[in-house]
């Protein structure tokens, strides 16, 4: 049985730590001239930053690490490595967390070196200490044990293959609706909604991984 720690983090959570954090950054000398998010997962914080700080430029820039919900893969990559001409200006880099902190290196160390900015601070919602390479610049919540923070940009694609891993330990059996929803509690200590819950039923269908018999699901056997 999968079992990992998971933290639901809700919207006003998000408006509450981003706040947080841009008075973290109001509070030091630095004032950015540009706001960089780190996509995906840095999009919303980074949006808000540019909100609270009252900065108009932002642009993004997509360094991936983990493909899938609490599942991290081998290396990290930037995915679309344009070009951009950044000197003279001060960046601010902004993730929602930093776990390994390996996505936020090689963000900083790409825009360093390709973008050439005149000077970059990495701002971050959650910093996970004991395990992060990096510490960032700013942060609102230092982690001190490792969770998934199932945020709510990732709520349907985390349910998916939250409800992907449960169903796969047992293939070929067949499960209710509240059957599912009790193995998801119990794995993962969260309940994400039905609305999100029918969702993600029914992506795993459109994606051939389960089958919908009447009332039950059945994971494929190939
Ligand atoms: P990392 O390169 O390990 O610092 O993490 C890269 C990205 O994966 C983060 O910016 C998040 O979007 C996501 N991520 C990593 N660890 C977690 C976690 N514990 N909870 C939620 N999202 C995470």
């Amino acid at each position: 049985m999968v079992r990992v720690p998971t933290k639901l983090v809700t919207w006003e959570e998000i408006v509450e730590w981003s706040m947080g954090l841009a008075r973290v950054i109001k509070e030091s000398s630095f004032r950015p001239d540009v706001v960089v998010a780190v996509s995906r997962g840095g999009y919303v914080p980074a949006r808000l930053m540019c909100d609270f700080l009252l900065v108009d430029n932002l642009v993004s820039l997509q360094s991936q690490h983990w493909t899938e919900a609490a599942k991290v893969a081998e290396k990290a990559i930037i995915k679309f490595p344009y070009k951009l001409d950044l000197s003279g200006q001060r960046v601010l880099l902004v993730d929602d967390i930093v776990d390994t902190g390996d996505t936020l290196m090689l963000a900083r160390d790409f825009i360093l070196s390709e973008w050439r900015p005149a000077e970059l601070k990495i701002a971050a919602l959650q910093w996970i200490s004991p395990v992060a390479k990096i510490k960032p610049d700013f942060y609102y919540i230092e982690v001190k044990e490792w969770i998934w923070f199932q945020y709510p940009w990732t709520r349907h694609e985390d349910t998916v293959q939250f409800i992907k891993r449960i169903l796969l330990e047992e293939r070929g059996k067949e499960w209710t609706y509240e059957e599912i929803r009790a193995r998801f509690e119990e794995g993962y200590g969260i309940f994400v909604g039905d609305a999100y819950f029918r969702l993600a039923l029914e992506s795993l269908v459109e994606l051939g991984i389960l089958e919908r018999r009447g009332g039950t699901y059945v994971a494929k056997t190939v």
